[in-house]
């Protein structure tokens, strides 16, 4: 092993995503020396991004490829087979794991649908006794989500709705011809439908420039208008002078004193395949919750022998992702469309949140509805499957006109919901397997209950009626119980939460209310790690609001002289 760098660090944060990206700015800010390794290579969407590329411009017309599962020109450098960086399943598991590698994790190439989580969220064991009560409320959360929503940018309207708070929002796009058609159905079927919540900037911002309507945001945007830690936090926290960037650093464990505290971070150096490390006061940790728990995992000493933070034995526990299902169909009142400008943001302009009461349901908590549709530039597999469409098919100019008639005539609906956590799901630490640093990897467990099925099933029952309503047709039919209902595979809605939970019992959580380890003071985790719930909504404001709240904690507490 290399001789320790002795650089005094105040702070050395893991990972550059959501949370890491939101603590290395916040910190800098406030003047703390902060080193942050990332696992994967340099990426500004600024100057990176193929966001004017053409699909005719690449031989593969921009199809994906296993570095680009979601298409050749996505901003991804990573995905869910990760080339020397295995993970296992138990026998009978089966679970999906996206991990981003390049600097700004999956926020270069994810949604943008900014939902905070409401009071209800914070507090769901005190209303149907399942899981457990975070032991913060909307109250302690909602300063951050107002600053994340004037620093960021996030588009939305002011709707009055309790558990779906509104916030400082931007104007958000006006809704296209499909939504517009959606927005009516749902209406009349007594669906909540509003404005959805995007953080893509509707108006210039913090010399940002305003969102021109491309459609591309999963590419990266070469104008900043959408959120990426990369251009909108580290960008700026490197003009501090305050930061340092160690890029194609894999950590491998946080290294530990006599006194049971952090010293650093060893690290692989990818470029060269040497052992690193660096000396921090404090360690945050925001690798992503599954690799969070297991640098963790992999952190043993004679203090701790289980793991550093892991003496409840909690690490690893309290896994959840969101639930999914899909259904699309053929629209034919939009068939033969006069032709109009259906520009708008690279993702919905509107969405239903969750508008039942589910005491009358046979599942708990709730989903909300994700919409698309419309005329988005074609590119490699557009359209496939036309001869689901009624005549649709065949050779030459009449498939040719097929496409033109159906171009646009597709509606369709993914439910993204709250699963319940439960005993059966949680990761640990594989027994036999490394990665090709000699890093163990993780092992994952999962299993989803009757809560999660009933609700799949009532999201494809609330889809069909939709399409049934707009008078389309459903391209496939109902999945069966045995089929689930059609849920999801585990993780591959790319929500994983929990691992290193909070809580108010040491003994079944990791980190207090301020996503201090219980067990090793000047130890924090910073990106989805700590969530105790799920809730119906996609969990990355949450994430940023979460990670600037700790780091305003660890500048009060190292200004107290306490860390
Ligand atoms: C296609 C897609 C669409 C999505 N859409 C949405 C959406 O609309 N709304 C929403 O809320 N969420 C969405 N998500 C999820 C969202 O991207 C994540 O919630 C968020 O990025 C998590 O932030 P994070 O900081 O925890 O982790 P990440 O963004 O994954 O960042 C973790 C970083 O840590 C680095 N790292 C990992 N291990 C190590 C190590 N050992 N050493 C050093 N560095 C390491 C990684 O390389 C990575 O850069 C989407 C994700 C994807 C992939
Ligand atoms: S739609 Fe807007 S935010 Fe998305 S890539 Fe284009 S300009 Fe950027």
């Amino acid at each position: 092993m290399n001789k320790p760098d002795t650089s005094p660090y105040d702070v050395c944060i893991v990972g550059s995503g959501a949370g890491g990206g939101m603590a290395a700015y916040a910190l800098t800010q406030v003047g703390a020396k902060v080193v942050l390794l990332e696992a994967g290579g340099e990426w500004y969407a600024s100057k990176d991004s193929q966001m004017f590329t053409p699909a005719w411009a690449s031989p593969r017309r921009g199809a994906s490829k296993r570095t680009r599962p979601f298409g050749e020109f996505d901003a991804c450098d990573g995905g869910w087979d990760i080339e020397g960086e295995p993970f296992t399943r138990a026998p009978g598991t089966q679970f999906s794991w996206w991990r981003g590698r390049m600097l700004g994790g999956r926020t270069n190439h994810w949604g943008m649908i900014s939902l905070r989580f409401g009071p209800d969220d914070f507090k769901s064991k005190s209303t149907d006794g399942l899981g457990d009560d975070w032991p913060i409320s909307y109250d302690d959360v909602a300063p951050y989500y107002d600053r994340i929503d004037d620093l960021i940018g996030v588009f939305g309207s002011r709707e009055g709705l309790r558990n779906h708070p509104d916030g400082n929002f931007q104007p958000a796009p006006r809704p296209r011809c499909y939504e517009l058609l959606v927005k009516k159905t749902s209406d009349k079927l007594g669906i909540t439908c509003i404005p959805s919540r995007l953080s893509i900037t509707t108006k210039a911002i913090h010399g940002r420039e305003a969102c021109h309507y491309c459609g591309q945001c999963n590419r990266g945007c070469k104008v900043k208008a959408n959120f990426s830690s990369p251009d909108v936090l580290i960008g700026p926290a490197l003009k501090t002078g305050k930061l340092t960037l160690i890029t194609n650093a894999m950590a491998r464990e946080v290294t530990v004193g006599k006194d049971g505290l952090a010293t650093g971070v060893s690290y692989v150096d990818k470029r060269t395949s040497t052992e690193k490390h660096v000396k921090a006061k404090v360690v945050v940790l925001a690798a992503s919750a599954c690799e969070s728990a297991r640098l963790m995992m992999n952190s043993k000493s004679p203090k701790f022998p289980q793991g550093l933070g892991n003496s409840s034995g909690w690490v690893g526990k309290g896994l959840t992702d969101t639930t999914g299902t899909d259904v699309s169909g053929f629209i034919p009142a939009l068939v033969d469309h006069v032709p109009h400008n259906e520009d708008g943001v690279g993702g919905m302009h509107v969405y239903m949140p969750w508008w039942l009461d589910n005491k009358k349901l046979d599942f708990p908590r709730g989903y909300h509805i994700e919409v698309w549709g419309g005329l988005g530039a074609p590119g490699y597999g557009f359209m496939g499957g036309i001869a689901r469409y009624p005549g649709g098919g065949g050779y030459g100019k009449s498939l040719k006109d097929d496409y033109r008639k159906y171009y646009g005539a597709t509606i369709g609906f993914s439910g993204r919901g709250e699963m319940i956590p439960n005993a059966d799901c949680y990761c640990e630490i594989d027994p036999t397997m490394v990665d090709q640093w000699g890093i163990p990897v993780l092992r994952f467990h999962w299993k989803w209950t009757d809560h999660e099925y009933n609700q799949s099933k009532h999201m494809q029952e609330t889809f069909r009626s939709l399409i049934a309503e707009m008078g389309g047709q459903v391209f496939n039919p109902m999945p069966t119980k045995e089929q689930g209902y059609g849920l999801s595979t585990g993780g591959s809605i790319i929500h994983e939460l929990g691992c290193v939970q909070m809580g108010a019992n040491e003994k079944t959580s990791v980190l207090n209310a301020n996503c201090q380890a219980h067990d090793c003071k000047n130890l924090f985790v910073a990106d989805g790690g700590p969530f105790v719930t799920q809730a119906d909504k996609n969990p990355t404001w949450t994430i940023l609001a979460l990670a600037w709240r700790t780091a305003d904690y660890i500048a009060q507490q190292r200004k107290a002289g306490a860390l």
